[in-house]
């Protein structure tokens, strides 16, 4: 599957947007955005004018697949379960997204951003009600418990992300109890749960054409 491997700060000035690909970075002074809030490339500081349906269609699609750095296929996988599903297929999108495990490790502040969440769910560092569970893309349901496996909680990627959790406000819908590894989904999240500005229904628009 092909995975991008140039500078990931490069995705959040081409978005116009944080996506926190870089974890402690991205809340320092060394954040790119911060620095360069212009797209990158030659022409960055110069580009604007007009932009088609269907660049900003592409643009609401890149924001979302990029901040939870999913490739094409994967994202696209994510959209046709979407519109199977009963209800508004944009908002099914979103919260299908959110309700990946990878998604609720980087949420609980058990990683610092969504790349190394992933890695830590696939080297099988959490326990999803009691057992392990490798898959990223693993569906959490309300009132699962969620757990940094015992031989994992001397990690020091853990721990520190754990001690920089008070920087990040916690979603509603989950629930940390920092003392014991642990961390609770309250309820599926809705569409009021996902902040990140995002036009979700240009998305639907881009795949019916
Ligand atoms: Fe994006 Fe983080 Fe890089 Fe800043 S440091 S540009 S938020 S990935």
């Amino acid at each position: 599957m092909s995975r991008y491997t140039g500078s990931v700060c490069r995705l959040c000035r081409r978005e116009n947007l944080k996506l926190y690909l870089k974890g402690d970075r991205c809340y320092s002074d060394k954040c790119a955005f911060d620095r360069r809030s212009y797209p990158p490339g030659q022409h960055g500081q110069r580009r604007g004018g007009k932009v088609s349906d269907y660049g900003q269609q592409l643009r609401e699609k890149q924001k979302v697949k990029r901040s939870y750095c999913l490739s094409e296929k994967q994202f696209k996988l994510s959209f046709e379960k979407a519109d199977r599903k009963k209800g508004i297929t944009g908002i099914n999108l979103l919260t299908i997204l959110e309700q990946r495990l990878d998604n609720v490790v980087y949420r609980l502040g058990f990683s610092n951003s969504r790349p190394q969440a992933r890695q830590l769910v696939r080297h099988g560092h959490f326990l999803v009600n009691g057992k392990k569970v490798d898959i990223p893309s693993y569906q959490i349901k309300a009132g699962d418990v969620i757990e940094i496996r015992e031989k994992s909680r001397t990690m020091q990627v853990i721990i520190d992300s754990l001690e920089a959790v008070v920087r990040r406000s916690m979603p509603q819908w989950l629930e940390l109890e920092k003392e014991n590894f642990k961390g609770m989904i309250k309820a599926v999240p809705v569409r009021e749960d996902i902040t990140m500005p995002i036009q979700e229904n240009q998305i639907v628009e881009l795949y019916s054409r």
